[in-house]
This record gives C-alpha cells, sequence and structure tokens, in this order.
C-alpha cells in the first residue's frame, strides 16, 4: 500500500487531538508492549518513525485507535525496511467494515458508561473550593452558581472524570479560552450548542422524588425533605447535624430510611406492616422516628442506592448543609 496524500500524523497538530482517556500502548513485538503514550499524537509518531505505519484519514479512527492498530497488529502487520504503509489506503472494503465496526463498538460502550454514570454515588471536590459533592448533577450545578463555571448538562457528558481531570489540566494550564481549547471527540460530546445547564434544569422532570416515609412524589428533593418534617415532625437536617454525618453517612441515612419504607418496616424496632398507612400510624403514635440511631444505618451495604435515581443523594450537601 503507498498513497502521495494521506493524512499523517503531522497533518494534525497536537493539540486538535486532545481526547479524554489518552493511554496509548504500542503492542509491536520490538515495543514488547512496554511503550506507553499519553496522547495519541506521540503514539502515531511513534507508529511512523518506529514502525513506519501511517494510516489514511487518521482523524476518522482517533476515537478508537487503539483497538484500530491492535486489529492490523494482530493481522500480523509489521514493519517493512523504509517502506511506508498506509492504514486504510486501499480500495475501500475491508477497512471502512472495520472502521464501522470499531465506531459502533466505541459508542455502544460510551453510551453503556453513560447509563452507569448516571446513577453512580462518587464523591469529587469542586475544582475552584474545598466543597465535596456526591453527585455529578449537584456537582455541575454548585460550580455553576458559585463559580459561574458552565461545562453544560451532566447527564449528556460521558467519561465524566476524565472530562473533569482534563478540565482541570487545562484550568492548571491557565488556557483562558478553555471551551474553544477543547476538543471533544463527537461521541463525548452528545450535548448540543444551544442546550446550557439551565434548560436542562428547567426541563428536567428527573428531581421527581419520592418521599422517604411514604409513596408520594415531590417536584423536589427539597419538598420530599419538607414532608418529613411536616408529616412526622422529623427534621432530618437538624438530625444530621446533631450526629455529625459525613457525606457517607448521609448517603447511608437516606438509602436506610428507603430500604425500611420499602419493606414496610420501622426505621428503629424493624416491626413489619401490612401497608404504609399503618406504618406512618406507627411513627406517629410512637416516637421511634427519633429513636434512630447511626448504628442502625453504619452497614457499607447502605452505600448502594435502592432506587435507581434518587434526588435525595444527588443534593445531600445541599439538603443537609456542609459537610
Ligand atoms: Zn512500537
Ligand atoms: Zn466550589
Ligand atoms: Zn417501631
Amino acid at each position: 500500500m503507498s498513497s502521495e496524500n494521506a493524512a499523517f500524523y503531522y497533518d494534525l497538530a497536537p493539540s486538535s487531538m486532545t481526547s479524554f482517556s489518552d493511554k496509548y500502548i504500542c503492542t509491536f513485538e520490538i515495543c514488547q508492549n512496554n511503550t506507553s503514550f499519553d496522547s495519541s499524537w506521540g503514539f502515531l509518531k511513534h507508529l511512523f518513525d518506529i514502525h513506519r505505519i501511517a494510516v489514511n484519514n487518521v482523524e476518522d479512527v482517533l476515537p478508537f485507535l487503539q483497538e484500530y492498530i491492535d486489529y492490523y497488529k494482530c493481522k500480523g502487520i509489521d514493519s517493512f525496511e523504509g517502506e511506508i504503509t498506509i492504514l486504510g489506503a486501499g480500495p475501500a472494503g475491508n477497512d471502512l467494515i472495520l472502521r464501522n465496526e470499531l465506531h459502533k463498538e466505541k459508542l455502544d460502550k460510551l453510551l453503556h458508561r453513560q447509563e452507569e454514570e448516571r446513577i453512580e454515588t462518587k464523591a469529587r471536590q469542586c475544582l475552584f473550593c474545598k466543597k465535596v459533592f456526591t453527585n455529578k448533577r449537584s456537582y455541575v450545578r454548585h460550580m455553576y452558581i458559585e463559580h459561574s463555571f458552565n461545562i453544560g448538562a451532566p447527564d449528556n457528558i460521558v467519561l465524566f472524570d476524565d472530562f473533569m481531570s482534563l478540565l482541570k489540566k487545562k484550568l492548571d494550564e491557565n488556557y483562558v479560552e478553555l471551551k474553544k481549547e477543547i476538543n471533544l471527540n463527537d461521541e463525548q460530546e452528545i450535548l448540543s450548542e444551544k442546550e446550557t445547564w439551565e434548560d436542562w434544569w428547567d426541563n428536567s422532570k428527573e428531581a421527581q422524588t419520592l418521599s422517604l416515609f411514604g409513596q408520594r412524589y415531590f417536584d423536589t428533593p427539597f419538598d420530599a425533605i419538607m414532608e418529613v418534617k411536616d408529616e412526622f415532625k422529623f427534621d432530618i437536617k437538624e438530625f444530621v447535624i446533631a450526629k455529625g454525618l459525613d457525606v457517607y453517612e448521609r448517603i447511608k441515612l437516606i438509602n436506610y430510611i428507603r430500604r425500611k419504607t420499602s419493606e414496610l418496616s420501622c426505621i428503629t424496632c424493624n416491626t413489619k406492616f401490612k401497608n404504609s398507612d399503618t406504618l406512618k400510624d406507627h411513627y406517629c403514635n410512637t416516637n421511634h422516628i427519633f429513636l434512630l440511631e447511626k448504628d442502625n444505618f453504619v452497614s457499607s451495604e447502605f452505600l448502594y442506592p435502592i432506587l435507581a435515581d434518587d434526588p435525595l443523594l444527588w443534593y445531600v450537601d445541599e439538603l443537609f448543609g456542609d459537610c
């Protein structure tokens, strides 16, 4: 294979090839799997300089560059003395099918990851201050409201932590025109330009929150917490502060109560009831709600959400004050 006009790595500016999860390994025998690269540009340069391999229309394969090169490596392609091999330069056919398949695979993986990230609970510190947030929505919202830093609708960002560490790196490097500098791969930036975080927030029905001790739904997690105070005279915020609960203990508390409510049993004495009305009567006729102790929900099993998407977990910081 040869071509006069193939797009080689040096046709691309290194900065135009920023990708979030850049980590490439050269698997060719002479490199013995121990030559690694932090950027696709570095990897491509190595392939060209050492292995005399170039890639036609290289931009198209960047999202799955590692898999693409590995495929050809397994097919037995290797360096020829001095001669340059250009992948994908022949007549359209198998290479195009390969590119399409790898593209689809990558997209499936990202969509799957996006689903996982939507329900993931993980502590993250604000890029600008010391506050810690357990859900990426409250995290993004905080940076938007407190620091006027808008990165778009959090649910639409895949590989969120890679994205944030890239942002942090860019901030550290003191890039002024941050947004222009970051070249997001198509799959990674599903969010359209027009959709701002505010639009997302306004349109979001996702903050609909199931009552902690009943079966009603509320428009926001804040309303759900108010219900507990109004109906059950239980001030969770006061409880959280009095017990000095940290982020993880707050999460456990919410999940513990959710578990008990779903089992129709009392959070303190464990008595099981026939329906939520009789359970509510029990809470109103005893002081069991107020006898709740940390020991009840200390087990790490309660770190896992009982509800797939629980707005109370997104806002543990805003709902109960700083940790
Ligand atoms: Zn190599
Ligand atoms: Zn902050
Ligand atoms: Zn009880």
